[in-house]
């Protein structure tokens, strides 16, 4: 991982969208500065008796064009910075997929690995009390993000609840099925991502009977898309997890290598498949690669290296910038994270929606109104992408902050 500050990067990305729009250097200024952040530090009871001091913050980008929405990062490695950069990409993925949202963020420095149940619930139930001054369904709504899960979700909703004095399901999204979640939710980044490697490889004439795929990360994110791919007709030829990956150019079935996993710990050691690294992954000869894990692993050092035809950023950030210039010289067809990996906040609105009716849809419905929304999306961005020769991360933030600037304009300045 490099050490380069995200918000610089996420500002830079701006500017140079920004450039080649024309836009108004004083509504770039508006548009690059998050309009609140919020700081708390707070006590939290530790099972020895102890009190420990923690940080928190929450960070919302943009109300342009609607609440804000971002998810909450439960991470020892949390800094302001990291917080304002996740919340201006929510804002931008957003509204590449035209959901009524701005961005948001949350993070508490911590580390849920090194805590009890009990000590977590009680961070969470604080933290929300904390923030609760500017959460809200028509203000704020967090969702979970990294080591935070739908157990997280149902505590933040029951606290603000309580305080409010009546449940409040459409204050938080991704909670369980049984409290006001929405089914699809679980698969939907996996899902979405899918769609949008479908839609390309449409356009480049790669048959995906035919192709072959990697993937990186065997999470949330990447362990379905392999699952989805497979039932696609796709070969899945190689995954991987933090442990190392694993090779067969046959082809592996994602439902017996998840089995492995839950039985093992890891997709490593498979009896029908040769060990690989992460590293050796993702410079296989195959049409499709899909990095599901982590930022900042495809770098200068390998870009030249990948033979795939088509990068599907399913993780936040996985291709530096200098990586994306060199893929894009080779004619590397990357379908950017704002895009690729939105599936998961449009679920969320999705469940934010059913929340505020209270009414519920199938599973159908939702993979169907997902679908349709990121087709849409995906043909939005590639048309800007032909119209003005750039590439699709280009043409994602160029349509994000078109639609961005026109409400910041449409709307005016307050008084
Ligand atoms: P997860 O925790 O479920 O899975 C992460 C996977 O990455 C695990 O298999 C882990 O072993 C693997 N991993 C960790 N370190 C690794 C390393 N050094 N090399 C290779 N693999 C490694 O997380 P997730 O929800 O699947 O998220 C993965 C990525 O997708 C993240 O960048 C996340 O921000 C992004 N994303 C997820 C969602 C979502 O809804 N889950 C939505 C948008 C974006």
């Amino acid at each position: 991982m490099t050490k380069e500050n995200p918000f610089e990067t996420a500002k830079q990305q701006i500017d140079i969208a920004a450039k080649k729009l024309n836009l108004d250097k004083d509504i770039v200024e508006w548009i690059k500065t998050p309009r609140r952040e919020l700081i708390v530090n707070f006590p939290v009871k530790m099972d020895d008796g102890s009190i420990k001091i923690f940080t928190g913050y929450r960070v919302q980008h943009s109300i342009a064009r609607g609440p804000c929405k971002g998810g909450i990062r439960y991470h020892p490695d949390v800094t302001l910075d990291e917080v304002r950069a996740l919340a201006t990409w929510m804002t931008m993925k957003c509204a590449v997929l035209n959901l009524p949202f701005g961005g948001a963020k949350g993070g508490v420095i911590c580390n849920p690995k090194e805590m009890s149940k009990e000590e977590l619930e009680r961070l969470t139930r604080r933290y929300t009390s904390e923030i609760s001054m500017i959460i809200g369904p028509e203000r704020d709504i967090p969702a979970p993000d990294v080591y935070t899960n739908s157990q997280v979700m149902a505590w933040i909703m029951d606290t603000y609840s309580m305080n409010k004095g009546y449940s409040t399901l459409g204050v938080v999204t991704g909670k369980p099925l049984g409290l006001g979640g929405s089914k699809g939710r679980n698969e939907a980044t996996a899902r979405g991502c899918v769609f949008t490697i479908r839609e390309a490889a449409k356009k480049m004439g790669i048959d995906l009977k035919k192709a072959t795929a990697a993937i990186q990360g065997y999470g949330n994110a990447g362990s379905i898309a392999a699952k989805l791919l497979h039932e696609m007709g796709v070969k899945v030829i190689a995954v991987s997890d933090s442990k190392g990956g694993i090779l067969n150019e046959n082809g592996i079935d994602p439902v017996d290598v998840l089995k492995h996993k839950e039985k093992t710990g890891s997709v490593i050691n498979h009896p029908r498949c040769k060990n690989i690294t992460n590293e050796e992954l993702l410079e296989l000869e195959c049409d499709i690669l899909v990095p599901a894990a982590l930022e900042n692993v495809i770098t200068s050092k390998n870009a030249h290296n990948i033979k795939a035809k088509i990068i599907a950023e399913a993780a936040n950030g996985p291709t530096t910038p200098e990586a994306d210039k060199i893929l894009n010289k080779k004619g590397v067809f990357i379908i950017p994270d704002i895009l690729a990996n939105a599936g998961g906040v449009t679920v969320s609105y999705f469940e934010w929606v059913q929340d505020l009716q209270a009414h519920f849809w199938t599973e159908d419905e939702v993979n169907a109104k997902l679908e349709n929304c990121m087709v849409e999306s995906f043909n939005d961005v590639y048309e800007i992408h032909e119209k003005e020769n750039v590439d699709m991360r280009m043409a994602a933030y160029m349509l994000a902050l078109t639609r961005v600037a026109d409400a910041i304009k449409t709307r005016g300045v307050f008084p």
